[in-house]
């Protein structure tokens, strides 16, 4: 494989272009960046050619990708968040015992030093204990209308890009607790889902059936984490 880069910033961005032994162009946009394939011998003409082709599209996903990004949670003052669709302002203040004390509408995140990694620590943590407090209670719900209580094992945490929620064989549920940041019926939602898994450790008809019993408008919270979910990650 002959790996060749190069910047081209006549069409304001630039590629990498990869050659290797494949019949056909193409491009990826991901992360900001732009990666063209092309076959070993494909005239650089071919490639001009292509790429000025697919400009639009190329420039468009940068624009959406850079949005995405804006969209991010940034954990300053005076920030409005949701928790479990309740409207909170996050205050940062300083104080030699870092806490995080929520009174009212206002969660105060008292920190040493004005550290956006203490800030984003403190943060994390003390949502983690609000999901410890709200989504377990939830998953018993939602297992004892299905009938799976005695299925259900426990709930665990993991913060993974790729995935909101898991359940295992063993009746293990995994979610990530950004999920709080999420609205309301969407938390709900996706607390539902895992726990239809506990009837169904598949995606059948089924299984939708069963998530829809508890959650009509499931397709609709759905549709929403798969548009929105990344503005549920903190601005690093
Ligand atoms: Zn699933």
């Amino acid at each position: 494989m002959e790996q060749l880069s190069l910047e081209l910033h006549s069409s304001a961005f630039s590629y990498q272009l990869t050659r290797s032994r494949r019949k056909t162009l193409v491009i990826y946009v991901k992360s900001g960046k732009v990666d063209v394939r092309a076959p070993l011998k494909a005239p650089q003409k071919w490639v001009n050619e292509f790429i000025t082709e697919k400009t639009p599209w190329i420039l468009r996903q940068l624009a959406d990708q850079q949005r995405r990004l804006q969209q991010r949670l940034v954990l300053a003052d005076g920030t409005r968040f949701t928790l479990a669709g309740q409207p909170l302002t996050l205050h940062i203040a300083l104080s030699s015992r870092p806490r995080a004390v929520c009174h009212g509408t206002t969660l105060t995140l008292y920190v040493k030093e004005r550290r956006r990694d203490r800030i984003e620590k403190l943060f994390l943590d003390w949502l983690q204990q609000q999901a410890a407090d709200y989504m377990p209670p939830k998953v018993r719900e939602y297992a004892r209308k299905l009938g799976v209580e005695q299925r259900f094992s426990k709930v665990t945490w993991r913060k993974t890009r790729t995935k909101w929620g898991h359940c295992d064989e063993d009746g293990v549920i995994q979610f990530n607790w950004l999920l709080m940041l999420a609205p309301r019926d969407v938390l709900d939602y996706l607390i539902a889902h895992e726990t239809s898994h506990l009837r169904y450790l598949n995606h059948s008809t089924r299984f939708w059936r069963t998530v829809e019993s508890v959650c009509p408008d499931y397709k609709q919270h759905r549709e929403w984490l798969t548009r929105n979910g990344h503005s549920l990650w903190p601005a690093t």
